[in-house]
């Protein structure tokens, strides 16, 4: 059956290689060699690992297609329905001043950065066209909370046409919590929002990354945590990081933090290309191969702290670890082949640009609009006929990539045609030089180590991760 292999720094002596569907298993030299020229005797154990898990077949090898081909169905099922994520950017209005951020946001007194409620409206419509019986309805910006009264009406709207609709529909927002009180907080509880906000680190670090007028950032970050916690639950509300240079000097520390206020998982965000002015990127910016040890310190540091016994996990790495150890395709639109950006996800931007990805919307504000599919007046099929979607479509696919198309890990990968075209002008991109592909390549160098080492802590608390059940839970709990 077709495979694909690679040799991991690290794993003296083994090779590791990939299933068309995801499997994967690591082969001494000798049995690589043998299993790649196909001379692997069939009286080896090592011949029998490769069967079970569909590396190989023998005689009419139609029932083993059969299954493959159910694998990868599973693994492709996010592809039914069409775009289930759609983001509503109710406001470019914020009154931070971040340093990653400093393209898109308008000062807090700005209204003609608002959504109009006809805008609204028409975005409602234009959602609900798209079949998928799952939607997830998220509130960006700016600072979202500013136009509340919006986010409102959205939500109020949304809840009267699902009367007759009947979809599963969960709402979320990104915020920095400091306009959540009182009212707010009762609405949002009532409709149960899944709430993120920003936390970049202890106080001096997220305060240098997130500046507002009168600081304080990091104090009213808290302080909205506390409220948010108290009115919806802990379980309502996660947080994320966005790394700054600055912020690769502590990965322990702002892995700690979290710890402190009792989150059970930290997303460490390196800063995309995408938003912020090119100076500033001289300023705050960073390769990936000034990233790459910082994640691996970081990951370390948080195998020790569940190894101790405080339960906390890194979440893009539990994303990632989904995808190489369950058939199961993960709700994370942003690492997906073909790309979630446009299928998977839309974005209706405070002007009524109907854009593929949050991301596409940013790429507009630096002056590519070649990601705007339309307006909220076109129809569903005229955006998924539109020049931006045909782009997305050729290119968003890493099967057909160059260097994608070989590659061991492309099976928990994905393509991400709009980094491309915001870093390189191309959505192809060019791979030995692609910051998504060494990010993603050093990511999975780090974690096939981690799986090849087989240490029975790691993998207990990599199966946590990927089953989202703490540790005492799992069935080898007591043997190990
Ligand atoms: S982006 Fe890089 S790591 Fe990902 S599949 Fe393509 S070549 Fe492999």
């Amino acid at each position: 059956m077709p495979f694909r292999f690679a040799r991991i720094p690290g794993v003296d002596g083994k090779v590791l290689v990939t299933s068309e569907v995801g499997e994967f298993e690591f082969l001494d030299e000798v049995d690589f060699m043998a299993f790649a020229a196909g001379t692997l005797s069939p009286a080896t154990d090592t011949y029998a690992d490769l069967q079970g898990k569909h590396f190989l077949a023998e005689g009419d090898y139609s029932s083993t297609l059969r299954m493959v081909a159910a694998k990868y169905r599973t693994r492709k099922s996010f592809l039914k329905g069409g775009p289930a994520l759609h983001v509503f950017v109710v406001t470019l209005r914020c009154d931070h001043s971040c340093r990653y951020c400093q393209v898109s946001r308008q000062t807090a007194d700005q209204a003609r950065f608002d959504m109009s409620a006809e805008t609204a409206a028409a975005a409602i419509d234009l959602m609900f066209q798209t079949p998928s019986p799952s939607l997830t309805v998220e509130f960006q910006g700016g600072e979202p909370l500013l136009a509340f009264p919006r986010i409102r009406q959205i939500v109020e709207a949304i809840e009267e046409r699902n009367l007759v609709e009947g979809r599963a529909i969960t709402y979320s927002m990104t915020s920095t919590l400091h306009q959540a009180d009182g009212e707010v907080l009762e609405f949002l509880r009532r409709h149960d929002f899944q709430l993120s906000t920003s936390l970049d680190g202890p106080e001096a670090l997220h305060d240098a990354n997130r500046p507002r007028p009168g600081r304080e950032s990091h104090r009213r970050t808290l302080d909205g945590i506390g409220r948010v916690r108290e009115a919806l639950g802990e379980r309502s509300l996660s947080a994320l990081t966005t790394l700054t240079r600055e912020s690769l000097k502590y990965p322990e520390a702002i892995v700690d933090e979290y710890v402190r206020l009792g989150f059970p998982s930290i997303f460490l965000r390196p800063l995309s290309p995408f938003g912020f002015a090119a100076k500033a990127a001289q300023r705050i910016g960073y390769g990936m191969e000034e990233f790459l040890p910082f994640y691996e310190r970081a990951l370390a540091y948080i195998l020790e702290l569940n190894r101790m016994g405080v339960a906390i996990q890194e979440a893009y790495t539990g994303f990632l670890l989904s995808h190489i150890l369950t058939p199961f395709p993960t709700g994370y639109v942003d690492l997906r082949s073909p790309t979630g950006a446009g299928l998977g996800a839309r974005v209706y931007n405070y002007d009524g640009g109907v854009y593929a990805s949050d991301e596409g919307r940013m790429l507009a504000e630096m002056g590519d609009h070649s990601l705007r599919l339309g307006t909220v007046h076109d129809s569903h099929a005229d955006l998924m006929r539109s020049e931006g979607m045909q782009l997305l479509l050729a290119t968003g696919v890493a099967e057909a990539l160059p260097g994608c198309s070989d590659c061991a890990f492309l099976p928990y990968c994905g393509a991400d045609p709009v980094f491309n075209l915001a870093r390189e002008g191309d959505p192809v991109g060019h791979r030995p030089t692609n910051a998504h592909c060494v990010k993603h390549t050093g990511l999975f160098r780090i974690l096939f180590r981690y799986l090849a080492e087989a240490d029975p802590h790691v993998v207990r608390t990599f199966t946590s991760w990927v089953t989202q059940r703490p540790v005492r839970r799992l069935p080898d709990a007591e043997a190990a």
